[in-house]
C-alpha cells in the first residue's frame, strides 16, 4: 500500500506532462511536413491555454497542403504539375502545350488545343493519412475523465485505510512531572487566538503513531471541543474544532493530547468557531503520551 500511494500520485503528472509531449511531437512533424514555421506552432499548440493554440493550428494547417507523390511519397504542392523528386506526372496538361489543365475543361486557355474531356498519363497526389491526431484528440478527451475517475476512486479508497483517533482532555497537573513541558506551557504566549501544540512521531510495522499535546491558553469562554481524523492516499490529518458559546459546559482542561496511528504520520489541523487558526507546532523527541494512558491505544 504504501508502494501504491506514491505510483498513483505521479499518474496524474505524467498525463498533464504527456499531452502537452503528445501534442507538441505531432505539431512539429505535420507542421514542418506542411512547410510550416514548425517551432513557432509546437510553442503555440503547448503554451496556449485549453489547448486553443491546437485548434487554432489545426484551422490554419488546412491552407497548407499535405500532399504526397504517389509514386515516390514525396512532399508535394497542390500546384505541381510533375513531381520534382522522381517526375512522376501529377496533374493532366494540354497535349498542345503542356499548360496543366482541369478534367472538366473542353479547350486549353493557353493554346486552344481542344481536349477530350479525359485526360490520361497522370496520378493525381495522394493526401497523406493522418492517423495520429484521432489518437492526439481521444487523449485529449479520455484523459481528462481518466484523472477525474482518478480522483474520486482515490478520495473513495481514503475510507478504507484504517486509522485510529485517541482524544484526552488533560490539565497542567498531568504534567506536574515533567518539568519539559510545564516551561514549554509557560513560554507560550498567553493569546486565545492561537494554539500552541507539542508534536511526538514515532513508527514500526508500517504504523504510524502521532501524538499532539495541544495547549490553547483559556479565556474563560465556554468552549466544547471536537477531534476527528482523516487518512487517505495523500496523506493523515487530525482536526480539532475549538467551539466558543453560551450555551455550552466551561472548558477547563487547558491541555488535549490527541494520538493518530495510521499508515502516515498525521499533520493537525486547529479551528475556533470553524474557521482555522494559527497552531504553532514544536517537534519533540520524547513521548508526550503519558505513561498511565499508553496501554489504552493498544
Ligand atoms: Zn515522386
Ligand atoms: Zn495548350
Amino acid at each position: 500500500m504504501n508502494i501504491l500511494a506514491p505510483l498513483l500520485a505521479i499518474i496524474p503528472f505524467l498525463l498533464v506532462i504527456g499531452i502537452p509531449i503528445m501534442i507538441g511531437v505531432y505539431v512539429y512533424k505535420d507542421a514542418n511536413y506542411r512547410g510550416m514555421n514548425a517551432a513557432l506552432w509546437t510553442l503555440i499548440a503547448i503554451l496556449a491555454p485549453a489547448f486553443t493554440g491546437f485548434i487554432v493550428y489545426l484551422i490554419v494547417r488546412s491552407s497548407y497542403s499535405n500532399l504526397n507523390c504517389p509514386a515516390c511519397d514525396a512532399h508535394v504542392s497542390e500546384q505541381y504539375t510533375a513531381c520534382p523528386k522522381c517526375g512522376a506526372i501529377l496533374k493532366a496538361v494540354c497535349p498542345g502545350c503542356s499548360f496543366p489543365i482541369e478534367p472538366d475543361w473542353t479547350v486549353c486557355p493557353k493554346c486552344t488545343t481542344p481536349l477530350s474531356g479525359q485526360q490520361y498519363g497522370f496520378t493525381p497526389p495522394a493526401q497523406k493519412k493522418d492517423t495520429s491526431l484521432g489518437k492526439i484528440l481521444i487523449a485529449v478527451i479520455l484523459i481528462p475523465l481518466l484523472l477525474f475517475a482518478l480522483v474520486i476512486v482515490l478520495s473513495l479508497s481514503s475510507f478504507s485505510i484504517s486509522s485510529s483517533l485517541n482524544t484526552m482532555y488533560l490539565t497542567e497537573d498531568h504534567y506536574e512531572n515533567q518539568p519539559q513541558i510545564t516551561e514549554w506551557i509557560e513560554a507560550c504566549n498567553e493569546d486565545p487566538s492561537k494554539t500552541y501544540a507539542l508534536s511526538y512521531k514515532s513508527g514500526r510495522n508500517e504504523i504510524m503513531t502521532t501524538t499532539y499535546l495541544i495547549y490553547r491558553p483559556a479565556n474563560d469562554a465556554y468552549t466544547n471541543v471536537e477531534t476527528k481524523s482523516k487518512s487517505g492516499w495523500f496523506g493523515a490529518k487530525i482536526q480539532v474544532d475549538f467551539t466558543e458559546g453560551a450555551e455550552l459546559y466551561p472548558y477547563e482542561n487547558r491541555l488535549i493530547s490527541v494520538t493518530s496511528k495510521s499508515n502516515k504520520h498525521a499533520d493537525l489541523k486547529v479551528s475556533l468557531n470553524n474557521k482555522t487558526i494559527d497552531c504553532d507546532i514544536k517537534e519533540v523527541d520524547y513521548n508526550l503520551a503519558l505513561v498511565e494512558f499508553t496501554e489504552e491505544y493498544d
